[in-house]
């Protein structure tokens, strides 16, 4: 794998349309920066081999080495990725209340982690006047204020960035497929840096498929609500087709046809439905409302998962073949899309 600079990035990725607007690259230096959903440079950089790139996941990568690393095992290109277990999961009435998007499993798991020291904090996404933006939370509080997706781009990696260069150690991480992919690869320390210190200590990835431009969005959601406050927003499973927003006001259900023309361009070319990179990954349980799908990756992860079991933040269920089928399939129809995307992007 050949580390290049900000240059190469800039014309490899960013010029491309292929920023996934991860986070990876800022604040690791003071030229990558983001402002309300956009990364840019704000200074030409001509360093030949950069951190920007080596951490970027749109750029080439050494399978093998992340899953040495994650998994301590080969890469095998399998439509879930690696993992020891599928399950079905939602989080008790153990762990403090919020607006949580299916089962609360992703909280769930974080608080426990906090509250039983096997990290310090944890790096999520919140939203400031419906702007996602990235967030340290540092109390089971601030996990639960964080709950609900936002269907938008967010840089959440910028936090590890500053949290690592703070010393901050032992942190929890939450986030999409780009972002857990950036995420294992800042642990594997790509520049050799003699002084690297692995900060993050659990990594929960997000099922997603898509994820919308954030300025476009927030312009189209402003058109649609005003200022009526948004609670949370959802995709309700196939054969649906509508993007919902809850307001204080009532529900509105628009067309998920129109909500999609919103997608980032680099979401076309990612083949990563379920976050493989991850040490657990969780998705909504397609038909069984309230409830998640989880699918548990590393040893940590098993270890992780198990321990919130037993200490009443979370239950476990079996996850019915047909609902593994069909997310199997989910995630190999991803992978072909991105195939075929990136193919035509060469032609
Ligand atoms: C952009 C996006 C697209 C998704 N698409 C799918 C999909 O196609 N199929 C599917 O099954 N699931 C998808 N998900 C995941 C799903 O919406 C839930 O996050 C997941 O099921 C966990 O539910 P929960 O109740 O445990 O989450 P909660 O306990 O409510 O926790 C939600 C967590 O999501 C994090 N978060 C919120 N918004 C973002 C964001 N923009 N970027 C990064 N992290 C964020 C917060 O930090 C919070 O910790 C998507 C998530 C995102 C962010």
């Amino acid at each position: 794998m050949e580390i290049l600079g900000s240059k190469e990035l800039m014309e490899q990725v960013r010029s491309k349309g292929l920023c996934t607007t991860c986070g990876a690259c800022v604040d690791i230096c003071p030229y990558h920066q983001s402002h309300k959903g956009r990364i840019a440079l704000t200074f030409d950089c001509d360093i030949a081999q950069g951190q920007c790139f080596a951490v970027c996941p749109q750029t080439e990568f050494d399978a093998n080495e992340l899953s040495e690393l994650m998994f301590q095992v080969p890469f095998q290109n399998l439509p879930l990725g690696h993992y020891r277990s599928v399950k079905s999961a939602k989080a008790t009435d153990k762990i403090i209340k919020g607006n949580f998007q299916n089962g609360g499993t992703v909280s769930a798991l974080m608080m426990f982690a906090l509250e039983e020291k096997w990290i310090d904090s944890a790096v999520l996404t919140g939203s400031k006047e419906l702007v996602p933006e990235p967030v340290m939370a540092d109390s089971s509080e601030d996990i639960a204020k964080c709950g609900t997706t936002k269907y938008m781009a967010t840089p959440t990696l910028s936090l590890v960035n500053k949290s690592a260069r703070e010393g901050r150690k032992k942190l929890g991480v939450v986030g999409t497929g780009c972002q857990m992919k950036a995420s294992a690869s800042i642990r594997s320390n790509p520049m050799n840096k003699d002084e690297y210190k692995d900060a993050i200590a659990l990594s929960l990835g997000l099922f997603c498929t898509w994820s919308l431009d954030t300025r476009e969005f927030l312009d189209y959601l402003k058109s649609r609500v005003g200022r009526e406050q948004v609670i949370s927003m959802d995709v309700p499973p196939p054969p649906a087709e509508i993007f919902v927003i809850k307001t204080e006001n009532g529900e509105l259900e628009l067309p998920l046809s129109e909500i999609r023309e919103m997608t980032q361009e680099a979401c076309a070319t990612c083949p990563d439905m379920t976050a493989e990179w991850a040490d657990v990954s969780v998705g909504a349980f397609e038909g069984k409302p309230g409830w998640n799908t989880v699918i548990i990756r590393s040893q940590k992860g098993e270890e992780w998962v198990n321990a919130a079991v037993e200490a009443g933040y979370l239950v476990l269920d079996d996850l019915p073949d047909e609902s593994l089928d069909h997310l199997i399939q989910g995630a190999g129809n991803k992978k072909k899309r991105a195939d075929n995307a990136k193919h035509e992007e060469v032609q």
